[in-house]
């Protein structure tokens, strides 16, 4: 028995960190996951050599057609939705504000603030069918509680947002029983880098240097830190829990 048992849930991102251990954890409670990723990387094989289910549903979540698609093709497959988790998403440019030009503060707003808004605006009738659902949105702790990331404006700014559209969502949908909670992650071994560009940021940089480390582990988490309140959040552990950020940093960012 799976605390996800009989649940249909669809991971953005799913190839990479964070939404891949989701996908991966949310597979071995019993949950049937699509990956929706511009890319399959192994989440799907790894899944079901394990005896899980998934499915792969290329999706870039910037664009309304490839999300509409994704969230078709999990309900053709399995049958109705029950938990999402809008965790795509990017770093983007960091640089000072009079270096950050339009169409890179376009991107990352496009795939982190627009994608969320169309995984949910998509997603949402399904769950409200279900007749009960769980929604995880993948903020971070910068633009939350810690704005000491140099340059990272617009980055911040998207996950300022993402927060409150799980607010404002949590009650919008709390009388469909749909519960929705924004996730916090500090430093976690991902990926992630590889979507960060960053130019000029020492000229902005406050240089906030922490000494004698308060954090658990130091601050540093693994993907799979970020999946397990995930788990709480999508199974019925969390079943009261709806409208909260929860921080997933080990306490870091509350002196950084
Ligand atoms: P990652 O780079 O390892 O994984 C991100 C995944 O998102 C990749 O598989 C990538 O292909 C996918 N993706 C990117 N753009 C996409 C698009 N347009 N459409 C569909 N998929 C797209 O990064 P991660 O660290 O696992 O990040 C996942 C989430 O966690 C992000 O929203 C990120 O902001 C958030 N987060 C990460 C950290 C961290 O330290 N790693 C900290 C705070 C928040």
């Amino acid at each position: 028995m799976g605390t996800l048992d009989g649940k249909v849930a669809i991971v953005t991102g799913a190839g990479s960190g964070i939404g891949q251990a989701t996908a991966i954890r949310f597979a071995r409670e019993g949950a049937k996951v699509a990956i929706a990723d511009l890319s399959e990387e192994d989440t799907r094989s790894r899944i079901e050599r394990a005896g899980g289910k998934a499915i792969f549903v290329r999706c870039d979540v910037s664009k309304a057609d490839d999300v509409r698609r994704a969230v078709e093709q999990t309900v053709e497959k399995f049958g109705r939705l029950d938990i999402v988790v809008a965790n795509a998403g990017i770093n983007g440019v960091w640089a000072p504000i009079d270096e950050l030009e339009p169409a890179e503060f376009d991107k990352t707003i496009a795939i982190n603030l627009r994608g969320t808004y169309l995984t949910l605006h998509f997603a949402v009738p399904h769950l409200k069918r279900a007749g009960a659902g769980s929604i995880i949105i993948m903020s971070s702790v910068n633009g939350n509680r810690s704005f000491a990331t140099a340059g990272a404006t617009a980055y911040s700014a998207s996950k300022a947002a993402q927060v409150a559209i799980a607010k404002m969502m949590a009650i919008e949908l709390g009388r469909h029983q749909i519960r929705v909670n924004a996730v916090c992650p500090g430093a976690i071994h991902t990926n992630i880098q590889q979507s960060t560009t960053k130019r000029d940021t020492e000229q902005v940089d406050a240089k906030v240097k922490v000494e004698n480390n308060p954090a658990v582990n130091d601050g540093q988490g693994e993907p799979n830190d970020v999946a397990d309140v995930c788990l709480f959040l999508a199974s019925g552990l969390g079943r009261h829990v709806s409208g909260v950020e929860i921080y997933v940093d080990g306490g870091m960012s509350l002196v950084r």
